[in-house]
């Protein structure tokens, strides 16, 4: 019998209802798990998170919520294994891409817990240091940060169902502020087991943390003006949020982060062979291919100078000839499955545009697949190229959500820039080369329409974390097409979750305030 994924609203567990969706195993086609349609009771569901969740968590200081993070990491880690079970089933995924997923989400998680014990004892932040507004210094006005109002409703993507929810509720929960999390159906069940394990350890007090699953009817229009929403998913959807009432009218604040056309880009300095383009074509490959080329941050468009597009044709096209595409349970698989047949239509539809003005370099899809047949979910990676950037347009505006990337010849620095722009705005941007001159002025061009410029030398060879691998340290995000939305960030997550606030007033209630307060520095 296959789990049904039910709601929990209200602090409690509602019973299983009409199934209306099957989670499916990518690869087997299996059926796994179930879900209802549209919720019930989110308007009282959301009533409860912002009244006993958020004045439990705010009773809390900083600290005594970063320590919760910490017991509800260990509750998980020790149902680690479970989850990597899950994840093969639902999503496809090698047990390396699991990892990414799982303990990616784990290490946010500690993150935010190690972060949040500096702040200690606090249960406001300061802002800045106090502004004098009178001749007699005595007025003045100081900034400080509390814990917003309301709930922060999470509504994710497929590809993350761990890393996308603890990546959004670590700085959530740490800032005092409850959590919805509704997971994107395709692959609900891990999220929906993690967040039951955290739930049943009681290790949050209740209404911190709820969850929906199934159907996203409904979720917007039980917002209210003091919530916030966190949207990750496609441009499309993310156009309809903005637009429902409760954003265009009642001010919820929103971030979005949404599709991405990714530039990987090889400096003009490389020669075949050097380090710098061992390193990019590397790179390239293992981006392109890791979670099977699901990631937000994946290169879909790798610049390359034109004395070196054949060499790196080649050289790429070797290396992807490696890649073993197939059922995740054959140790010799390397790249698991896409997460679903509609997924794996939607990456064919999307080729097929692409090759309409790109030419086709590597064509993974002649190898046999590895124990899995034509009806399961599992693709091979495909390059493509372009030689004359100038006449293109649908590479810069339409991502294929899956291990494709199409090299893009270059003339000079300068054009590469413009064709990174061309994306209209990225989440990441990366740049390979052994001129940090050239290094510099790209980070300083880039960085206007990426959310993460990631520079590779090679001295930071075997330590740099990866262009696609999205680090709790450094924001994530993009201006424009990648939904103008910034996450993460260290600290910077948690401004997110409060209200900025002037307290005009005299410096003696200004000290008084002070206490029980700690500097704001993200
Ligand atoms: P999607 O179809 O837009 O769905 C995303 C989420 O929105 C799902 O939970 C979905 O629920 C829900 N949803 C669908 N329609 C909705 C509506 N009208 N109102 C409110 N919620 C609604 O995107 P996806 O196919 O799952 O994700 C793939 C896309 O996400 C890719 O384009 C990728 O670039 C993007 N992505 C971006 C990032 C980033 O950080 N920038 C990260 C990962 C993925 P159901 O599943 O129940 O339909």
């Amino acid at each position: 019998m296959t789990t049904f994924l039910n709601n929990y609203l209200g602090g409690e567990w509602q019973t299983a209802g009409r199934v209306v969706n099957t989670l499916l195993d990518p690869v087997t086609g299996e059926q796994l798990a179930t879900t209802g349609g549209a919720a019930e009771g989110l308007q009282t569901g959301f009533a409860y998170a912002r009244k006993e969740g958020a004045q439990a968590l705010q009773a809390m200081t900083y600290g005594q919520r970063a320590a919760m993070l910490g017991e509800a990491l260990k509750v998980m880690q020790a149902k680690r294994d479970e989850y990597y079970a899950i994840s093969l089933a639902n999503s496809g995924t090698t047990k390396a891409d699991s990892g990414i997923d799982i303990d990616g989400g784990l290490f946010t998680l500690g993150f935010y817990a190690k972060l949040g014990a500096n702040l200690g004892e606090a249960h406001t932040l300061m802002d800045g240091s106090a502004a004098v507004m009178s001749k007699d210094q005595l007025f003045q006005s100081q900034h400080i940060m509390v814990p917003i109002r309301g709930l922060a409703l999470f509504i994710n993507a497929f590809n993350f169902p761990s890393w996308g929810l603890w990546e959004k509720a670590a700085p959530a929960l740490l800032s005092g502020v409850p959590v919805v999390i509704k997971p994107a159906t395709a692959t609900a069940w891990l999220t929906h087991r993690m967040v039951a394990d955290v739930i049943e350890a009681g290790v949050l007090p209740k209404g911190a943390l709820s969850i929906v699953c199934g159907s996203s009817a409904g979720l917007l229009d039980a917002l209210t003006p003091f919530d916030v929403l966190s949207f990750t998913g496609s441009a499309d959807t993310a156009a309809s949020i903005r637009s429902h009432a409760a954003i265009a009218r009642d001010s919820v604040r929103v971030n979005i982060e949404a599709d991405s056309l990714n530039s990987t880009i090889l400096g003009q300095d490389a020669t075949a062979g050097s380090a710098a383009f061992d390193l990019f074509v590397d790179n390239l490959v293992r981006d392109m291919t890791i979670k099977t080329g699901q990631r937000c941050t994946a290169p879909r468009r790798a610049l390359v100078p034109t004395h070196l597009f054949d060499a790196v044709s080649e050289a790429a096209s070797a290396k992807l000839a490696a890649v073993r595409a197939g059922n995740p349970r054959n140790e010799e698989t390397t790249m698991g499955a896409l997460v679903s047949r509609t997924q794996y239509d939607s990456v064919q539809e999307g080729l097929a545009r692409l090759k309409t003005e790109a030419s086709v370099v590597f064509d993974g899809s002649k190898q046999t697949l590895l124990d899995a047949d034509s009806k399961s979910a599992c693709v091979a990676p495909t390059l493509l190229c372009i030689k004359n950037a100038d006449q293109s347009q649908l590479v810069h505006d339409h991502e294929v959500f899956g291990p494709v990337s199409t090299l893009i010849a270059y003339r000079d620095t300068a054009h590469a820039m413009n064709i990174a722009h061309r994306g209209q705005g990225s989440l990441v941007a990366s740049v390979y080369s052994e001129d940090a001159a050239l290094m510099a002025c790209a980070a300083r061009e880039l960085a206007s329409s990426h959310g993460r410029v990631h520079l590779v030398s090679p001295d930071v060879a075997k330590t740099q974390t990866g262009h696609g691998n999205v680090m709790p340290a450094s924001i994530h995000g993009g201006p424009g097409r990648a939904g103008g939305g910034e996450e993460l960030g260290g600290l910077r997550a948690l401004s997110f979750y409060h209200r900025r606030s002037a307290i005009q007033a005299s410096s003696v209630v200004l000290a008084e305030l002070s206490k029980g307060s700690t500097p704001w520095n993200s």
